[in-house]
């Protein structure tokens, strides 16, 4: 049986889904399909009275369930029956996210919707294992350190990994006891309409879980400011996370977690296994055509060996079968919009004009659909354009280097850090560069997450604040509380 499908045929939840119910709503921000440009959809935009009621369900619904009171493991049963639904309805799930998104149909149910369903019962878990602390006083008192839900968590995720990075949000929020409000991208929020109802169906009481789409601009700013939201966890743009904490320094304060951009690089030494490291490089920027936070955009490589990890790269890069994400035999992904094709190839020109030699690529793919071609770009300084900016796109940098401490100097970037590889079989300096590069996430001979969500994920300097995934993210949606008793 083929997952291909006609994309005509798909029938989207266009609406809010607020407590526990779909609501319909007129689509007001145009829709287009990422893999052939034509305009399929609006999305509905939720304005502050919209957002209000879903926080008011939220709070409702936290009472009258008593969620983050019942027995824990009540909560990792419900929860789990929604991660076996999320498996059972995986294609209907993959249908919807990849007639919006990037991802094409195939490796979003082998992929992207086998691990999320994984990671909310990764979460599950921690919901009657992780406790409070009792805590050395002297005996004439008792401390304890006891942790408690916050209540309604406001939660923003963006295009690239629509269902991954809701259910990032939904899985430890949940789990820890809250309710929540989430908004996805205008530019793909349906298949978390979808992910809702599947959990309100697996016995998730309605309204814990609220849906509301629209904008950052007025649905996003809505959630942020809100005066109910206890917490914000988003994931986006350095940019808009700016934005959110001033919103939310303007209008109160609260604790926020921040998932934001990068400019990861990759550090190939001469002793590596140059075949392996190759493919990891290129699989990186190659997947979601290199819209991916963690993308492998900066290959810095040690001299002797660049020509020969250019070529394997290269080879991998001209393989790539592009096609509409509804075909299952897709493999490369379209970008979101024209308008971010648009920006990739301004970067990519403004790069040559400095100086840059593209070795590969440089401008759109022929046909329909936004697709860019695979680009490696060589004869870059630390200046570039294409150094400096989150492209966002399937766009190579290649610089290199010949003693370590260059290296080190070249993968230190002023804003980012997000995410580093190191390729090297010398355990000593893997370790030393490991821990002097200034990054939330460090793969050794390897690049990309694997299905240890134990590992959290987050950001060193702009690239954001706290940690998505592990117990990090468990923790960060319950607050603490000091107790001490006098004997
Ligand atoms: P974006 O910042 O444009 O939008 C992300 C979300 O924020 C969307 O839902 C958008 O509507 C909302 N938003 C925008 N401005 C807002 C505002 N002022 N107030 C409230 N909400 C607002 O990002 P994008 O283009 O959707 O996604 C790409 C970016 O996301 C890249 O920078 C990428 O690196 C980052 N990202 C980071 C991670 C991570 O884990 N660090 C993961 C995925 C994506």
């Amino acid at each position: 049986m083929t997952l291909s499908f006609d994309p005509n045929t798909i029938s989207l939840p266009i609406g809010h889904f607020i407590g526990g119910q779909f609501v319909t709503a007129t689509g007001a921000i145009d829709m287009r399909r990422p893999s052939d440009g034509n305009a399929y959809a609006g999305c509905p935009v939720a304005n502050e009275a919209i957002v209000d009621q879903a926080v008011q369900m939220a709070k409702t619904a936290l009472k009258t369930s008593n969620w983050g009171g019942i027995r824990p493991r009540e909560r990792t049963r419900i929860m789990q029956r929604w991660a076996d639904l999320i498996e059972a309805k995986a294609e209907t799930l993959a249908k919807i996210e990849a007639l919006s998104s990037t991802r094409p149909v195939g490796h979003l149910v082998a992929g992207d919707i086998a691990v999320t369903a994984e990671q909310i019962r990764f979460f599950a878990e921690f919901a009657d294992k992780e406790g409070s602390d009792l805590v050395p006083t002297d005996d004439a008192s008792f401390g304890m350190i006891v942790t408690e839900p916050y209540g309604v968590v406001g939660a923003i995720t963006p295009w690239n990994f629509p269902v991954s990075m809701a259910a990032w949000k939904l899985g430890p929020a949940l789990a820890a006891g809250n309710a929540i409000v989430l908004k996805p991208s205008e530019m793909t929020p349906f298949s978390s309409i979808y992910l809702a109802q599947l959990a309100a169906e697996a016995g998730i009481p309605a309204g814990l879980i609220n849906i509301v789409l629209g904008d950052g601009q007025i649905t996003g700013k809505a959630i942020t400011g809100h005066p109910d939201i206890a917490k914000v966890s988003f994931t986006g743009s350095t940019a808009a996370g700016s934005a959110i904490m001033s919103n939310i320094a303007r209008t109160g304060v609260k604790p926020m977690t921040l998932e934001l951009g990068g400019k990861s690089p990759q550090l190939v030494f001469a002793d590596a296994d140059l075949q392996k490291s190759a493919k990891a490089i290129a699989r990186s920027i190659l997947s979601n055509a290199g819209q991916a936070c963690v993308a492998a955009s900066r290959l810095i490589v040690e001299a002797s060996v660049a020509d020969e990890v250019v070529t394997l790269i290269l080879n991998e890069m001209r393989s790539v079968r592009a096609g509409p994400t509804w075909d299952a035999a897709s493999q490369y992904s379209p970008i979101i919009s024209e308008r971010q094709r648009d920006r990739i190839d301004s970067i990519v020109q403004a790069a040559v004009a400095a100086g840059g030699e593209c070795l590969i690529g440089g401008g759109p793919m022929d046909g329909a659909g936004y697709f860019y071609a695979p680009t490696l770009i060589a004869n870059v300084g630390q200046t570039s354009p294409a150094v400096t900016e989150e492209i966002f796109g399937p766009v190579l940098t290649m610089q290199t280097f010949s003693t370590d401490e260059e290296a080190l100097a070249l993968a230190d970037h002023p804003i980012y850090g997000l995410a580093a590889g190191l390729f090297t079989r010398d355990l000593s300096r893997a370790i030393r560069f490991s821990r002097d590069i200034q990054a939330g996430t460090i793969w050794v001979n390897r690049y990309g997450r694997s299905r240890d969500h134990i590992l959290p994920t987050g950001g060193y300097k702009r690239s954001g604040i706290g940690k998505d995934l592990g117990r990090d993210a468990y923790l960060a949606n319950r607050k603490s509380k000091s107790v001490l008793i006098s004997l």
